[in-house]
């Protein structure tokens, strides 16, 4: 099975769908319309053996359930406003921790002023599952989307890259304590300099979850694999597996950091830092004359050489 048919599949149908739906699945988050309200909902799962495994501390499990959801918030340039959670419990689990994952769950929640105020819960099986959907409002130009790109824009990020799942650096790898971006996209959204015309956050992996901008917005992109920030544990997985570094901050994914594009004419306004995390250029969005290459991303390696695609192994299949 491969995700991205099935993706495609799903966005087939959605020409289908009512006029209140004001953002269809491809975004971050959708949108929906209820009389003069503008709402946003995404929702998001947690897996065991997946994205943690039963040595997890609970405290992380359920800041991940809540931080990796309101990142997508963060990609909407949108504020938080409650959440719904669902979760499978494990028959293994006992009284006491599953009063200690409602409490972290709780906890994390509020502590990004997004009130958990209903869900579901199920005991089931060996594994637990955790599953949140969350509500935000945009901001007052609106949902930043992942469509907006256009030819000549200037492609930013936030952070640095690669090796999230190396470590640890604490009792657990940085995919589980990243902050989502939420405050950070809200600033550059509001900035009066420069308006920002597209927004992902990267989960899949930086060149991936760019060239879905590039998808969504028709354009042909490029990164730059010379400016990309390499975190400190890039380095720690390019010691283990002979991979370059840069190459691991294309490519890993559960960076939960911003990737947005900015018009060439505004982009000297943009911020070199906002709130402690730096901002870097790592590319641009190619003027081209044909549509030949809309969808398209073209990556170049520390020498300013066209790298292959395949090289970063991007469509997750199974
Ligand atoms: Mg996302």
């Amino acid at each position: 099975m491969r995700e991205l048919a099935l993706l495609q599949h799903i966005y087939g149908n959605n020409t289908l769908l009512p006029e209140c739906i004001t953002i269809p699945p491809g975004d971050d988050m959708g949108g929906i319309q209820i009389g003069d309200t503008h709402l946003l909902v995404s929702t998001d799962q947690l897996i065991e053996d997946v994205h943690f495994n039963a040595q997890t501390p609970l405290e992380f499990i359920a800041r991940k359930a809540v931080a990796r959801n309101l990142s997508d918030v963060a990609a909407m340039a949108a504020t938080p406003v409650g959440a719904v959670a669902t979760a499978c419990l494990p028959k293994r689990m006992h009284q006491a921790q599953a009063y200690q994952l409602c409490d972290e769950m709780r906890r994390w929640s509020e502590r990004y002023s997004c009130p958990l105020f209903g869900g579901d819960i199920a005991i089931a099986g060996s594994k637990l599952h955790i599953a949140l959907t969350v509500f935000a409002k945009p901001g007052d130009r609106g949902a930043v989307r992942r469509s907006g790109a256009e030819p000549g824009d200037i492609v930013f990020v936030s952070g640095q890259f690669g090796g999230a799942w190396t470590g640890p650096s604490g009792p657990v790898s940085r995919d589980f304590t990243f902050e989502p971006r939420i405050e950070l996209a809200r600033r550059l959204a509001e900035h009066p300099d420069f308006q920002v015309n597209s927004m992902i956050d990267v989960s899949d992996g930086l060149a991936r979850d760019f060239k879905r901008i590039c998808e969504m917005s028709g354009v042909f992109g490029q990164l730059d694999g010379s400016l990309v920030p390499v975190h400190s544990s890039a380095h720690v997985a390019a010691s283990g597996d002979g991979l370059p570094a840069f190459i691991h901050a294309l490519k890993d994914g559960e960076d939960y950091e911003l990737c947005f594009t900015v018009s060439e004419e505004a982009a000297s306004g943009v911020l070199k830092e906002i709130e402690g995390v730096p901002i870097t250029r790592v590319g641009r969005i190619l003027e081209t004359a044909t549509r030949l290459h809309a969808g398209e991303i073209q990556i170049l390696g520390v020498d300013g050489e066209i790298l292959s695609i395949n090289d970063l192994g991007w469509e997750h299949h199974i």
